[in-house]
Order: C-alpha cells, then structure tokens, then sequence
C-alpha cells in the first residue's frame, strides 16, 4: 500500500493537486530511501531487514522460544530495540501502559481516568496561556463561523470499548472517529482532544490554532477538515496555510489533514509511523501531509 503514492515533479506547480508531502520532500523519495536502507535489526542474531514486517517473520521463526508467554513478536521486538521492558504511564507514573500494535510503541496513559487528566491539564494550560480553553474558544464567534460551514453538529463519542469517550465538533470529525475506533481498530486511550496549540499572525493580528485530534504513540496531530469543494473559499480556508506553518515550525510533530472521510493517507501515515517508532537512530524527519505549500515568508 505504501507505495502506491506520489509523483510530484514540479510541486510548486503540482502542489494544489498532490496531497501527500512528506517535510517537503516527494513522498516517492522518502518511500525509496526507506525502502533501500536495511534498518530493522534483529536483536538476536544481527539479522537486518528492509522491511518490518520480514523482521517479524524472522523473529516468529528463528526466535519464538525467546519471546515471552503472553507477550506479542512486536512488543518483544521493541522491548530489544529500545531496551526496555515496559512502560510508565505519564500520569499516574505508577501503571504500566499497554503495547500499541497499531504504532509500535507503548501507549502515554494507563487508563481512560489518567488519558483524561491529561487532557485536562492541556486545557488548563491553555487557558493560562491564551485566556480561553478549549471549549470557550469553540464559542468563539471567528471559531462558530468556520464551524458553520463544517456542519456544526458538535457530541461526544463513546469508543467501542463501551467506556471510553472524546469530543467532536463537526459531523466530519465524528465519522473519523468512527473510522479510527470501528475499522482503523485504533487503540481508544491513544487518542485525544489536541492538547497543544499553536500562536501564528496574519493580518497583523495574532490568532491561537488548536488541532482537532492527537494520538500519542505516533506524535501525530491529526486535523479534520470538510471536503473542499470547487471555487469556494472560506475564511478559515485562509488561514490554513498559516496554521500549519506554525505547527511546521514548532518542528515537533507528525501532522496529517483529512478532507472529509478520506483515510487512505492516514493509513500510510500510521503505517510508516510504525516502523519508524522502531528505529531507534531517531534519523528521520517529521511527517508533514497536506495540501498546502509553506508559506513564503
Ligand atoms: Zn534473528
Ligand atoms: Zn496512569
């Protein structure tokens, strides 16, 4: 699936149309550079893979007697890579957090209560920095107005665990959620209101943007936004380039835009993301995907 992507030749000619941009460089680059180096190591024996899944393979075959009762080929695998045996949640730091199959990595929080929290202190923090949390910056008359033209039909969604729950302010980010919770199989506790926001200027004014999701294990801001449609315009429509120039700057996270119920790109995200979260040289760049060229500044 990874690579059937992009072929982007001239961007900023192409760039309108092309979708998938990795840190400014092509994704067909980015795609045959992961692809040559043999970066997955088997921890066992030296063995060294292109490709995670053929690590798998491997360590199911050659290694299984090695890998504890109960525990997954994954987990064992990056339990070698990054020496650890398990995890502390950032919370509570006194329960373990479970493995994340989907991302190779250990989830941040133990529990809906601790994932919660976390949330919270995200918007307190939030409303000692702009005078405003989450939640007062959706009645925002400037927020209200973009949300119109998003459908505004504002809830909480509750995962298929039965217990878990997040906000969603547009009926785009409802289905996403949906998607991430009922096909994706996302995990319910690596997933949350953004908890960062990012200060930008435009118009000689300052405005504060604050992303619609987040999912921890793959440092990845996840941004929801209606299906674009031909010839219009919107005033939120303006201020994307700059958003995400902003986020682009902080240089600290993986961020994907969604238009509409348009997944497939998430799912290459999250699958690069996996194998990146092995690689323990730390010797990529942040992943950036959208529709917006940066802005000339
Ligand atoms: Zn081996
Ligand atoms: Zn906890």
């Amino acid at each position: 699936m990874l690579y059937i992507i992009l072929f982007i030749v001239n961007f900023r000619h192409f760039y309108e149309k092309s979708k998938i941009i990795l840190g400014w460089k092509p994704m067909a680059d980015t795609i045959k550079n992961h692809k040559r180096v043999k970066k997955f190591k088997c921890y066992d024996c030296g063995q060294k893979y292109t490709a995670l899944c053929y690590l798998i393979k491997h360590v199911e075959k050659e290694h299984k007697d090695k890998i504890p009762k109960g525990m997954s080929t994954k987990q064992y695998i990056f339990n070698k890579a990054h020496k650890k045996d398990y995890q502390l949640c950032v919370i509570c730091k006194k329960n373990k957090t479970a493995f994340n199959e989907q991302t190779m990595r250990y989830n941040r929080y133990c529990s809906e209560a601790c994932r919660k929290k976390a949330g919270e202190i995200a918007n307190a923090n939030l409303k000692k920095k702009t005078g405003k949390d989450r939640s007062e910056r959706m009645s925002d008359p400037d927020t209200q107005k973009g949300m119109l033209a998003n459908r505004k039909t504002s809830g909480t969604y509750t995962f298929s665990d039965g217990k878990t729950t997040i906000g969603y302010a547009s009926s785009y980010e409802l289905e996403f959620l949906k998607f991430y919770d009922l096909d994706f199989r996302g995990d319910p506790l690596d997933i949350m209101e953004c908890p960062y926001s990012f200060e930008y200027e435009m118009d000689n004014a300052k405005h504060t943007y604050i992303p619609d999701y987040y999912i921890p294990s793959a440092n990845l801001i996840v941004e929801i936004k209606w299906e674009k449609q031909e010839n219009e315009v919107h005033d939120t429509e303006r201020k994307e380039p700059y958003r995400e120039d902003a986020v682009r700057k902080s240089g600290k996270f993986n961020y994907i835009k969604i238009r509409g119920t348009e997944y497939t790109e998430f799912v290459q995200v999250m699958s690069i993301i996996k194998e990146r979260n092995l690689d323990t040289t730390g010797n990529y760049d942040i992943l950036f995907i959208t529709s917006y060229a940066p802005n000339k500044q």
